[in-house]
């Protein structure tokens, strides 16, 4: 039999046998395998040398003086340093009592002398290669102890961050949306108890005020994998609405997806802001009209010719008052219609007459920058407020000539869609960059800063739309390829 594919390369073997000839024998016929071999002839010198230098395995006879093989094995099994060492006994003794005994006292193994070579060597290479595998199966054991226990470390500091955390957070499955578990913050702020939300869904309890503006970030979500930071108002149990930025990131528990949400309400902050920014805007109102007037009647002429040059710093004073006019104007609707201090009129109207009064309002604007406005309505009745939906209309379709080049094309169409009107505003302008697509809805975000300036925008305009939809129940959204174009996408429910 060939016990070479078994080989444990340079194994220690202690032999223990006071039969110098069994000695002799073993060792060069272990050593010519290759291992390396240590032989005494007492039990006590093999408990030394196997406690100084702690041997692979030990083959070791059982009748000897002094100390029998049984004690040596039960002291070597006594020690730490020597326990985990496989001791084969070799023995002329063939009782079955003594094999017994041998196994007793912690022996792997039982040759019965005379030996046969061939049969020791593969005795050998069979209890090294167990231990080799014990120990790399203890290895293994330590390191995943470890890893547990650097995981249980992970998610004490996660518990803890998400049970202190001042920031409402919850966590809900993906698939069906339902709050598995919520922090202190979280019930503090929308005024639940934990029976009350954990197993019910954002939907039932009714938290977001737009569901589908909810619905539209989700999507996002699956599509990006984490959110950050999007304004949403969340309907507290008492039915207060507080403002909030919602961030969320999927996350796998257990094998199950779900969705981790962080909150920070923004109310007080947001109430603030808009305070000093309407106080400020209707302080600004009055003179801003004042001076309006008195630049409108220096330029009729009544007080008095200028020369070229004043009419040019007149118009430029003119420009850029009216633009400040327009600021004000937009920063009070935009105040006016969060605040719900003004509110929708929806009765039936026709959307194709609303698309065609907007492009006929917008058509002078295209002319003078070169660009071909192209209206393709469709016959349908919609739910809104016209002068509203002319807003929204109109100031798509100047945006759309603003970012065009002359020699452009601007297309105002619509389309059915089940129950819906799919309104769309196309040009083929300098497009929006992917990362800007949603934050240009919001306030004052524009996709470079120098725009407002150049192109005597406020950064309000689609702040505006997307309140205005948001009042029908309607989307808005954009689609972009830069350097190519943009279409704005307006919904609406039809009547
Ligand atoms: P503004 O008064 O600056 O036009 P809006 O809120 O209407 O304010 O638009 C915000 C910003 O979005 C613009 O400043 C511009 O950067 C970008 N934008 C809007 N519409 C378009 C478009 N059709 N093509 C390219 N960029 C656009």
């Amino acid at each position: 039999m060939d016990s070479q594919p078994f080989k444990t390369p340079l194994a220690n073997i202690l032999v223990i046998d006071d039969t110098p000839e069994n000695l002799h024998l073993l060792a060069a016929m272990l050593t010519e395998q290759g291992y390396k071999v240590r032989s005494v002839t007492k039990g006590s010198a093999g408990l030394r040398g196997a406690a100084a230098a702690p041997p692979d395995l030990i083959l070791l006879d059982i009748n000897m003086p002094e100390m029998n093989g049984y004690e040596v094995c039960q002291q070597l099994k006594e020690s730490d340093r020597t326990r985990d060492i496989p001791v084969i006994f070799i023995s002329a003794m063939n009782d079955v009592l003594d094999k017994v005994k041998a196994f007793s006292v912690g022996g792997v193994d039982f040759i019965t002398k005379p030996f046969q070579v061939q049969e020791v060597l593969v005795r050998v290479e069979n209890h090294l290669t167990i231990r080799n595998l014990r120990s790399s199966l203890q290895e293994q054991n330590a390191r995943l102890q470890q890893e547990i226990y650097e995981r249980k470390q992970a998610e004490e500091k996660f518990a803890k961050a998400f049970r202190s955390s001042p920031s409402p957070i919850a966590i809900a499955t993906l698939s069906e949306g339902q709050f598995i578990e919520v922090n202190n913050s979280f019930l503090r702020m929308s005024g639940y108890c934990l029976e009350e939300i954990i197993g019910h869904t954002a939907a039932e309890l009714q938290l977001w005020i737009s569901s589908q503006k909810y619905a539209t970030t989700i999507a996002k979500l699956l599509e990006i994998g984490s959110l950050q930071n999007y304004e949403m108002e969340f309907r507290t149990k008492s039915g207060e609405v507080r403002i909030v930025l919602f961030s969320a990131e999927l996350i796998d528990l257990s094998g199950t997806q779900c969705v981790l949400n962080i909150i920070n309400d923004i109310t007080e902050r947001k109430r603030l802001e808009n305070e000093f920014i309407s106080l400020v805007s209707h302080e600004l109102r009055t003179p801003l009209t004042s001076l309006i007037g008195s630049l409108d009647l220096l330029s009729t002429g009544q007080l008095g010719t200028l020369t070229a040059k004043g009419q040019k710093v007149l118009n430029i004073a003119l420009t850029n008052t009216e633009r400040l006019n327009r600021l004000v104007n937009d920063i009070l609707d935009l105040e006016r219609m969060k605040s719900g201090k003004i509110t929708i009129q929806a009765v039936k109207c026709n959307a194709d007459h609303l698309m065609i009064q907007a492009a006929e309002a917008m058509q002078a604007m295209a002319e003078r920058a070169g660009i071909t406005l192209v209206t393709e309505p469709v016959m349908a009745e919609i739910i809104a407020d016209s002068d509203r939906i002319l807003q929204i209309l109109t100031n798509l379709l100047s945006n759309a000539i603003k970012f065009s080049e002359p020699g452009k094309s601007v297309w105002l169409r619509a389309k059915l869609r089940g129950d819906r009107l799919q309104i769309e505003v196309q040009d083929q302008g300098r497009g929006i960059p992917a990362n800007k697509l949603q934050t240009i809805f919001e306030p004052f975000q524009q996709v470079d800063v120098s725009d407002s300036r150049k192109k005597g925008g406020t950064g309000l305009g689609l702040a505006i739309c997307r309140n205005i939809v948001e009042q029908h129940n309607g989307d808005i959204w954009v689609e972009s390829v830069l350097n190519q174009g943009s279409t704005f996408y307006v919904t609406l429910p039809l009547a």
